[in-house]
């Protein structure tokens, strides 16, 4: 991976963070709510299995009631087919159905019924005829002998809704002779039917094949006779079968609800079980909406989270972007500069070299580095280095200018500037040094050539009149407190402007030349300094020196000046070039003098009279005033 791809990959991260932030979000709330549709399912499932199992158990009760019935129907149907419906027997018979009738709370009624339709065993109807209902009619048509299930009627007696089950009965010829009727009240079954808790908005009912309602619980008396034909159940193909679930919308309430089927597989009957699915979800529900309320929180939490991170993350990224951007900034200064940036730790080895040190000392930054910074300082200069780089150590000084001498790898030594300052670490401890240091050897050059140019004869090469002036100064205040004796020599060229004129202006330059040559020979103690004075005219400043030595060392120069044998034609005494000297010595803090200005005066005239003498000698300033006592105070 390339370095742009990385930055880019690293821009990216918040965003990337923030996806997963989401995606973390999504997920858990994407698991949860699928889990409590499951267990919605599961709550739905659970409801249509419980109401399968009351709709079996009730239609086997539907059953059995129904069988209880025909056993005792069948017994009477077989009575009167061998005794006849003779009123004796009609008689015993009802008694023994009154008897199996108050025996058997289900069964509301147990009656035998004429040929024509009469009552043959309920006094109170007597007089009414059931030629006209369903089940007469059909016995009266079908030869059948097996029971027959008929749709819920009104009691003629009481009013009660009922459910019958008749049987047909011979004539000893085989003609029909009527039949035996039992019914059970439909009340009976709805009072059965609520002993099964369902729910408040759920309901269990019995319906006969053709969709008349026998039997419900709750609200029996609203719903018993009112036909449900219309209904999915005995409409929809997909649902006649012998039982099963299905889900509808409630024609009355709007309300959605489950139903369990069971349809009876020896009667007309079907049973039907249904719950609330409002009611049913409802605990599942609450719970559901706590659950989902944790799962919120605890997402909304994650989201809080996760969108602090992902600021503190971009924040984090913007400021390592201004630091990038920032040590670019340093980076471009320290190594486009041409002074050369280090960075040196306590313990002086330096930390960072910025590439123009290979310009500055000719090495390369990797080869500097970790090594001691100080290592290359001229013996001469480095205590004086030491001494700042040791008190910016201990914080005494924040930022120090030096120069010195330094190891180069070429050209053996440099001269650099270095501005070092002290750095810090953020508890204010000093951790470092950073130094910026120049070559600055040019620069020394020239300021030595300045300097020697500002004390130099150029002719000569001796010490200039400004120098000279100097140092006389210089030593008459040493020789003032040492109390010792300071001497001069004044060294005029005899005839020069003659010379000037033999050989002309250049010739009398190069003249000059040999007799500063020769004068400056004569330099043997540290001390001394021969300048040129002015023109043809020099000095020779002689500290530690009396007259005696003075005089000696003048009488050399003489000596020399002659002997060098520069040829002087128009010097008729000698041929060549000779000079007159004066010479003065004092002792300034023993004897009463005007200060530097009288030993020149003194000097001078001794010259003065050493030119007046005859020239190509010298004079000291103590015969002068042997000779003129009133001249001076030497
Ligand atoms: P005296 O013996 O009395 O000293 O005679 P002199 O000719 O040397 O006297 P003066 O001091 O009058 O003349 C000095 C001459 O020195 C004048 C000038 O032409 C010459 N001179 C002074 N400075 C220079 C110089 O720098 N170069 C040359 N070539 N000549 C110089
Ligand atoms: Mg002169
Ligand atoms: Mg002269």
């Amino acid at each position: 991976m390339n370095a742009a791809t990385q930055r880019v990959g690293w821009s990216r991260l918040p965003l990337r963070a923030a996806a997963f932030v989401v995606l973390t979000c999504a997920t858990i709330l994407g698991v949860s709510g699928w889990r409590e549709w499951a267990a919605r399912d599961a709550v739905l499932r659970g409801a249509e299995t419980e109401m399968a199992n009351v709709a079996r158990s009730l239609t086997q009760h539907a059953e059995d009631s129904l069988d209880l019935l025909d056993s005792g129907v069948v017994g009477v149907v077989s009575r009167l087919e061998m005794d006849g419906t003779e009123p004796a027997t009609i008689a015993k018979l009802r008694s023994l159905l009154d008897a199996r009738r108050k025996a058997m709370e289900r069964v509301h009624s147990l009656a035998i019924i004429d040929d024509q339709g009469n009552w043959l065993t309920l006094p109170g109807t007597i007089g009414s005829t059931l030629s006209d209902d369903a089940f007469f009619r059909y016995h009266q048509l079908s030869p059948k002998r097996e029971p027959y299930v008929g749709r819920p009627v009104k009691s003629q007696l009481d009013g009660e809704w009922l459910i019958t089950l008749s049987r047909r009965f011979n004539k000893l010829d085989g003609s029909f002779g009527g039949a035996v009727l039992a019914t059970i009240s439909s009340r009976y079954l709805s009072h059965f039917y609520e002993q099964f808790e369902i729910g408040r908005n759920s309901s269990v009912a019995l319906v006969h094949g053709d969709g008349l309602v026998i039997a419900r619980n709750p609200s029996n008396d609203k719903f018993v006779g009112r036909s449900v034909a219309d209904a999915p159940l005995f409409r929809d193909p997909s649902l006649q079968r012998a039982g099963g679930a299905y889900h509808f919308k409630s024609p009355l309430d709007g309300a959605e609800r489950v139903s369990f089927f069971k349809r009876s597989s020896r009667f007309p009957l079907v049973l039907l079980a249904t719950v609330d699915k409002e009611e049913l979800l409802a605990p599942w529900r609450a719970a559901a909406i706590s659950r989902m309320l944790y799962v919120l929180a605890l997402v909304m939490l994650i989201a809080i989270i996760g969108a602090v991170l992902v600021r503190q993350l971009q924040r984090g990224q913007r400021m390592a972007a201004a630091l990038v951007e920032k040590e670019a900034h340093f980076r471009l200064l320290a190594e486009g500069s041409s002074d050369m940036v280090t960075r040196i730790g306590l313990d002086e080895r330096l930390r960072y070299v910025s590439p123009s040190s290979v310009r500055v000392v000719g090495w390369r930054p990797n080869q500097l580095i970790g090594t001691p910074a100080l290592a290359g300082v001229h013996a001469d200069d480095l205590p004086q280095v030491q001494l700042l780089v040791d008190a910016m150590k201990r914080g005494e000084k924040e930022e120090v200018r030096v120069t010195y001498r330094n190891v180069h790898r070429q050209d053996s030594e440099v001269w650099l500037e270095s501005t070092m300052r002290v750095t810090r670490k953020e508890n204010g401890n000093v951790d470092g040094v950073v130094a910026i240091s120049r070559d600055i050897t040019e620069q020394k050059k020239l300021e030595t050539r300045l300097e020697t140019l500002a004390i130099e004869d150029s002719l000569t090469g001796l010490a200039n009149r400004r120098r000279f002036d100097e140092r006389l100064k210089e030593e008459w205040a040493r020789a003032y407190r040492d109390r010792s004796s300071l001497a001069l020599l004044m060294i005029d060229v005899d005839h020069f402007k003659a010379y000037n004129d033999e050989y002309g202006h250049p010739a009398g330059d190069a003249c000059l030349r040999v007799v500063a040559t020769v004068i400056a020979a004569e330099m043997q103690r540290a001390g001394d300094l021969a300048a040129r004075y002015g023109g043809e005219e020099f000095a020779m400043l002689l500290p530690n020196t009396d007259a005696a030595g003075c005089a000696r060392i003048g009488e050399r120069i003489r000596r020399a000046v002659r002997e060098a044998g520069v040829v002087h034609s128009t010097n008729r005494a000698s041929g060549c070039v000779t000079a007159s000297l004066g010479g003065a010595a004092c002792r300034p803090a023993l004897e009463r003098t005007a200060g530097v200005g009288s030993l020149i005066e003194a000097a001078d005239q001794a010259l003065y009279a050493a030119k007046e003498g005859g020239r190509d000698r010298l004079m000291m300033s103590v015969e002068v005033a042997s000779l003129l006592p009133k001249a001076s105070g030497l």
